[in-house]
């Protein structure tokens, strides 16, 4: 979805449940961005290293897990003569409302300030991903 110039991936929020955990620690191997430790019977998720792609949930025996199914977006994305990975501006978005304002305010945007046949990063680099970031927060809180 990062090739995209509004580009929405599923993901899964997750959230440890210490009652109904084993210790097996099979969760921490099976997290391939290196995010969950496990420490003196403590299961502890690094947020900012997470990708939500939910592996340790499915690899738990137990389903020691609490978990909320959203939405990751990019912004801004290129693949071809020029290749630009779609940045992320808003945290994860759990529910579909919030997902559609945000899309809306982007498609919006694009429709206010893109040159004839131009695609969305440059758009961004000649108008300014900071205005855009802006618009992108409000519709987020909004
Ligand atoms: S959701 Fe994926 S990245 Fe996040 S802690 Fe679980 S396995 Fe690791
Ligand atoms: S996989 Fe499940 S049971 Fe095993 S340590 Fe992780 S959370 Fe606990």
């Amino acid at each position: 979805s990062e090739e995209n110039d509004l580009g929405i991936k599923g993901g899964i929020q997750v959230k440890w449940r210490e009652e109904d955990c084993i210790q097996c620690g099979v969760c921490v191997k099976a997290c391939r961005s290196g995010a969950i430790t496990h420490a003196d019977g403590k299961i502890t998720v690094e947020e900012s290293k997470c990708n939500f792609c939910g592996r340790c949930v499915k690899a738990c025996p137990t389903e020691a897990w609490d978990t909320v199914h959203g939405y990751i977006v990019s912004f801004g994305g290129l693949f071809g003569n020029s290749i630009h990975k779609g940045e992320p501006v808003i945290p994860f978005i759990a529910d579909k409302e919030k997902l559609l304002k945000v899309c809306d305010a982007t498609v919006q945007f694009f429709a206010e300030h893109a040159n004839a046949g131009e695609r969305f990063q440059f758009t961004l680099e000649r108008v300014g991903r900071e205005k855009f970031e802006e618009k992108i927060w409000e519709a987020y809180n909004g």
